[in-house]
């Protein structure tokens, strides 16, 4: 019987091992892909994000970020993290650095895919261990929060997510957020010849398709090699709870609203930790109380932004509001970077 079984080999699950191993618990992660992973992400990380990964004594190559500036037509507004940078940092170089971490702390790996759940009063049994606890950090879609009966639909609007990698230098030391009518294309300086491109809309389809709208970041990028594209959604997710007797979500399984401030990594570090803690508190039923309270903030700010930028009269005028009024547009960003 090991102490704790973290299913998800991505961020949330990386993050729960390594704040297990550090509080004394055996800890395996059980991860259905091989090799270093990469996923469709917009690759910001920020400053609250960045202290999770100091905290666990990782250092990540990228580029730094000072802030987030939204840019529809003529119109810009920069705002500037106010304590401290954050950084643009490639999946696949995030991913590297936390395993190298976890295995150097002593967590241990293996490939597999986890396909169900059992427990008992002392126990859980999956993908042929035995664990005291196990943490859900399965992604989005977890199968685990499926079939845990956890999962319930998900009110609003549904969107999808879809990056690029163009080898550009880059322009910008912010995420710079450039805004049309039916989607926003997020752009992260990652590396010193690298920017990443993330669109999100409410519609399926390819890159090219999406990006054709934004003229200006399109010429600027047209010509330059690329990557290949990955995409993820729908983005938004509702879990009815995060605890089923000795199993917690952590990371996207838990719950998702949307890629639109650039949060949920960070969640999913402060949630590992969380859960962690009252894993070695023997009080599992305390999480979902903490979880919900780590992120109303977040919730509900970026619950705020898609709902309102679902109505295209308010969509129009969120940019030129934001000029208008950098100081609350500074707040804002602030609200959700710490
Ligand atoms: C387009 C887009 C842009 C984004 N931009 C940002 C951003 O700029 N900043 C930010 O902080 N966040 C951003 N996010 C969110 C961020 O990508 C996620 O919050 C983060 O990846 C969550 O990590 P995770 O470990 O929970 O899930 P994942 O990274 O999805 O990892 C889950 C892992 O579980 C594994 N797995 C699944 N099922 C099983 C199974 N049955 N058995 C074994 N293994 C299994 C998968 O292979 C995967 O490796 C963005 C998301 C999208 C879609």
């Amino acid at each position: 019987m090991i102490d704790l079984m973290v299913v998800g080999g991505g961020p949330a699950g990386l993050a729960t091992a390594m704040y297990g191993v550090r509080a004394g618990l055996e800890t395996v992660i059980v991860e259905r892909r091989p090799g270093t992973l990469d996923k469709a992400c917009g690759e910001g990380m920020m400053p609250h994000t960045l202290a999770h990964l100091e905290r666990l004594g990782i250092t990540v190559e990228g580029r730094p970020l000072r802030g987030i500036s939204y840019v529809a037509g003529s119109k810009r507004v920069d705002a500037a993290f106010r304590a401290g940078a954050g950084r643009g940092v490639r999946r696949t170089a995030l991913h590297a650095a936390m395993s190298d971490a976890a295995r150097t702390a002593g967590v241990k790996f293996i490939l597999g895919d986890v396909d169900g759940v059992t427990q008992d009063a002392e126990g859980v049994r999956a993908g042929g261990l035995r664990a005291r606890y196990l943490v859900a950090a399965d992604g989005l879609h977890s199968p685990i929060r499926k079939a845990l009966g956890l999962t319930r639909p998900s009110r609003g609007p549904r969107r999808w997510g879809i990056r690029r990698h163009v080898q550009i230098s880059p322009w910008t030391d912010s995420v710079e957020v450039h805004w049309t009518p039916d989607a926003e294309a997020y752009v992260t300086p990652v590396a010193d010849d690298t920017v990443g491109i993330a669109v999100l809309s409410s519609g399926r389809g390819g890159f090219e398709r999406h990006f054709e709208a934004f003229g200006e970041l399109r010429a600027r990028v047209e010509g330059h090699p690329h990557g290949p594209d990955r995409a993820a959604g729908p983005l938004r997710q509702n879990a009815s709870t995060r605890v089923a007797g000795r199993v917690l979500l952590v990371g996207d399984a838990a719950g998702y609203v949307d890629a639109l401030t650039g949060e949920g990594m960070g969640l999913a570090f402060g949630a590992a930790e969380l859960a962690v803690d009252c894993v070695v508190a023997d009080r599992t039923s305390d999480y979902d109380r903490q979880w919900r309270s780590l992120t109303r903030r977040y919730r509900l700010l970026t619950e705020g932004l898609v709902r309102a930028s679902a109505h295209p009269s308010i969509r129009s005028r969120l940019v030129p509001a934001a000029t208008a009024l950098p100081r609350v547009f500074g707040s804002a960003v602030n609200q959700l970077a710490y």
